[in-house]
């Protein structure tokens, strides 16, 4: 158990990995330290996966795959198994809420309103798709006549055993958006979580053996992304990865996956536009522009980073985001009247730091923030950089951080070019108040996602992913069935003469 300020009591899981439906210690018996970045505390400890410890966990998710039991379940009973996930998470959502916040830094309040909220949701929404797998009936056109009729169908199979590779900031929810659609399409899984985050993902094991999964159908390693991570990649039984991380590491997994061909999904980083016009309602999209950064201290993959805004209002958007940012209570995640948290590591605070020096170096301006929190923890402070221009490193890389680089727009007509100017395409917003502006903008953006006076609303029956270096396939929606199940087609000959 560890104390937190309000007299909050978390218990933290032992440092054992799920394998076969049994808790184990790593072959090795390496372990990975785990600090509190509110504290800088050592809170904890995990297992560092080896190549040997994934292979058993690989081979536990195949064989599980295999078994006719699982391989008979029906659709709904796949769903039921995530019902009582859902339900288990509901019972015990306060509790894994502190822990989310105890590993990651978050606020108590969006871990147990967002986080919870969206592993509950993802699994009951997942959980109804396990009885829409549907195929298609085709009528053939042979080009030859030998007396028969030719008919096909197609039936949907579960891609087999999938990789779930996981970063730290939302985790719990990210190990759920694998693992759900996985078990609804009649995979099996093993994750392998962040080891910046890998806490609740271990709690969420505890739940899945309660809920009566069948063993090896779900199993959990933890280690280094380039160890453990690695192995799963490579290994030649698993037929997916789903990965949610850097672009980095997306590259080098989907690289790697070419040798064993590998289906893969990948939901990667972004340098997302809010993108102000002119006649927009300043009262909306003052906060707007706010909160499409500053929540989760800006670790959000569709964080709106850079502000373009029209030059006669740039100074009042500008100027009113930094005093909203400068009113943001900065602290404990355990502290109910904080509204950002830490960032997630000592190396994310560097490589924020690092990044936003740059800027200023090339000629950005903090309007405020522009430095890390005094005193112990990783905090930054949150940070409007005006006078931003293209040719600024910081207007291309991700920061992931509490950081938006604002820049003016001269000409409406630019601002396409601009949002646009980015290897990322991941999300965009518009802010204004003129319908034919708002849609024909839209269609001019190359991202997966485009909100329109709103920002970061993600909803499990919308499509989500992105185009150029964010990514690869989607994930939510219908299109998830593409992402864990491939189509099988069966040709039959009818013979014509059987009515004759
Ligand atoms: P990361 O790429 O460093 O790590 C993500 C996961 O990959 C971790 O579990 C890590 O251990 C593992 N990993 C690292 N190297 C690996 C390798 N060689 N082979 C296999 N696995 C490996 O990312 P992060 O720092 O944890 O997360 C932040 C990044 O995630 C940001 O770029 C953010 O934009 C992105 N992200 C994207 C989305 C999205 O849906 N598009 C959502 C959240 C976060």
């Amino acid at each position: 158990m560890i104390e937190r300020a309000g007299g909050s009591a978390v218990r933290i899981p032992a440092a054992r990995m799920l394998i076969d439906g049994q808790w184990c210690d790593g072959i090795e018996g390496r372990l990975i330290a785990v600090h509190d970045p509110a504290t800088e505390e050592k809170i904890a400890e995990v297992v560092a996966a080896t190549a040997a410890d994934v292979d058993r966990a690989v081979q536990a998710a195949h064989r599980a795959y295999e078994s006719p039991s699982w391989q008979k379940m029906r659709p709904l009973d796949r769903g039921r198994l995530l019902e009582r996930l859902a339900l288990l998470i509901e019972r015990d959502a306060d509790d894994l809420a502190r822990l989310e916040t105890l590993d990651n830094g978050k606020p108590y309040g969006v871990s147990r309103n967002v986080d919870m909220k969206f592993a509950m949701d993802a699994l009951r929404y997942y959980g109804g798709w396990s009885s829409k797998m549907a195929g298609e009936y085709i009528q053939l056109s042979p080009f030859f006549d030998d007396g028969g009729t030719y008919r096909a169908y197609t039936e949907r199979r579960p891609v087999g055993v999938v990789g779930g590779i996981t970063p730290w900031n939302f985790p719990l929810g990210q190990a759920v958006q694998k693992l759900a659609p996985a078990i609804a399409f009649g995979c099996t899984v093993v994750l392998k979580p962040s080891e910046e985050a890998s806490l609740t993902t271990l709690r969420l094991g505890e739940l899945i053996l309660e809920a009566g999964f069948p063993e090896g159908t779900v199993n959990i390693v933890t280690g280094y992304g380039h160890e453990a991570g690695q192995a799963l990649v490579d290994h030649p039984l698993v037929r997916k990865i789903a990965f949610t991380g850097s672009t980095l590491t997306g590259q080098k997994i989907l690289a790697a996956s070419a040798r064993t061909m590998k289906r893969v999904t990948l939901e990667l980083g972004g340098k997302s536009p809010t993108i102000v016009l002119a006649d927009a309602d300043l009262d909306q999209a003052i906060p707007g522009a706010a909160n499409a950064i500053f929540p989760n201290s800006g670790q959000v993959c569709t964080a709106g980073s850079r502000l373009l805004v029209e030059a006669s209002i740039f100074d009042e958007v500008t100027q009113g985001v930094a005093r909203l940012a400068q009113d943001l209570k900065l602290g404990s995640g355990f502290d109910p009247l904080v509204q950002l948290g830490p960032l997630v590591s000592a190396r994310q605070l560097d490589r924020v730091s690092a990044l936003v020096a740059k800027g200023i170096e090339e000629g950005a301006e903090p309007l405020c923030g522009g430095a890390r929190d005094a005193g112990r923890g990783y905090f930054y402070r949150p940070t409007v950089l005006s006078g931003g221009r293209p040719d600024m490193q910081i207007a291309h890389e991700e920061v992931f951080g509490p950081v938006v680089l604002a820049m003016p727009v001269q000409d409406p007509r630019d601002i396409k070019a601009l949002a646009n100017d980015t290897a990322y395409g991941l999300g965009a917003s518009i802010w204004t108040r003129d319908i034919n502006k708002a849609h024909l903008l839209a269609a001019q953006l190359d991202c997966g996602t485009v909100w329109i006076n709103t920002h970061n609303v993600l909803d499990l029956a919308m499509p989500f992913g992105g185009t150029k270096l964010s990514g690869l396939g989607r994930e939510f929606g219908t299109e998830v069935i593409h992402a864990y199940t491939e189509p099988r087609a069966v040709c039959m000959r009818l013979e014509t003469s059987a009515f004759d």
